[in-house]
């Protein structure tokens, strides 16, 4: 399909970096996790709140896509685009309860910090970590998600501004240009 992974617009929000893996070209939706190459360079460059395996492989896209999928669709629908489906939160739920923790103290700085139970593989707890950075945009309540409606975006974001309908000036300015057409059409 030819989409050069440049995964330029993530903005370092974990959860929104996680959603953000599908783009849209002109109004049709791209998934851009297509190989464990893929996955792997989304590592490179999202917010991760937990470090990243060395290597991935087709087992941890499948997992990354099942839980991604669930997310996105709960997001999108937080922002008023769909509505909440059970199965979506279920999905999210097991991720979370597949890598319980404890707040335990650290040994050095006797601050509380956060510990998994046990010794889960380092991509289920990353994808555990993700699903509470997820419950928690969804939980916040954050008013200021929005998805950005323009062709070649689709992208979920947190609004700067009251009423910013798009993530960036570009997206406004493509959204514009294909309203100008579309008028033009009729
Ligand atoms: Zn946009």
């Amino acid at each position: 399909m030819g989409i050069e992974l440049t995964w330029e617009w993530l903005d370092g929000s974990p959860a929104l970096d996680f959603a953000n893996t599908v783009l849209r070209r002109g109004w049709t939706e791209h998934e851009l996790v297509t190989s464990p190459d893929a996955l792997s360079s989304w590592l490179d460059a999202a917010a991760l709140p937990a470090p990243r395996p060395a290597t991935v492989t087709d087992d941890d896209v499948e997992a990354f896509l099942h839980l991604r999928d669930a997310s996105l669709r709960l997001l999108r629908a937080a922002a008023g685009h769909g509505k909440r489906q059970a199965g979506d939160v279920r999905t999210l739920n097991e991720a979370l309860l597949s890598c319980p923790e404890v707040v335990v103290l650290d040994e050095s700085t006797g601050s509380p910090v956060a510990r998994p139970v046990g010794s889960p593989a380092p991509f289920t707890l990353l994808l555990a970590k993700l699903a509470g950075e997820v419950r928690d945009v969804l939980a916040g309540p954050r008013p200021d998600l929005a998805l950005c409606d323009a062709p070649g975006c689709g992208g979920l974001f947190f609004r700067r501004r009251t009423n910013q309908a798009w993530c960036g000036p570009p997206c406004g300015n493509r959204a514009r240009v294909a309203r100008h057409h579309s008028a033009n059409d009729h």
